[in-house]
């Protein structure tokens, strides 16, 4: 005959179940936050000097040639760069600028 053993009744009910139920009872008192004491705004009088974008000094060129060299007026009123042109023996030295300020005509000879 066989006999079988057959007796092990292994029921250890580790039935350890734990209340997870422990997050739910919490009353919070949402605390509002502490308002910031306004900082008070200074006015700090500045003098704040007119900053003018730096002006590019341009030569305002007279036909091509800065204002202070100098040219030769003919007899005529007429302005030469060349002093020598077309023959000019009666001519005076001025500036460009003092020729032009004058009203007086180009050489279409030697102004370009
Ligand atoms: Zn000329």
């Amino acid at each position: 005959m066989k006999k079988k053993g057959k007796g092990k009744a292994l029921a250890i009910g580790a039935a350890v179940l734990l209340g997870i139920g422990a997050f739910a009872g919490g009353g919070e008192d949402t605390k509002p936050e502490p308002t910031p004491t306004p900082q008070p705004v200074r006015t700090v009088a500045t003098a704040a000097p007119t900053r003018r974008p730096t002006a590019t000094p341009r030569p305002d060129l007279i036909h091509g040639q800065p204002p202070e060299s100098t040219v030769y007026v003919s007899s005529s009123n007429v302005i030469h760069f060349e002093s020598d042109c077309s023959g000019m023996k009666h001519y005076r030295e001025m500036s460009l600028k003092d020729a032009d300020a004058a009203g007086y005509e180009y050489c279409s000879k030697c102004v370009w």
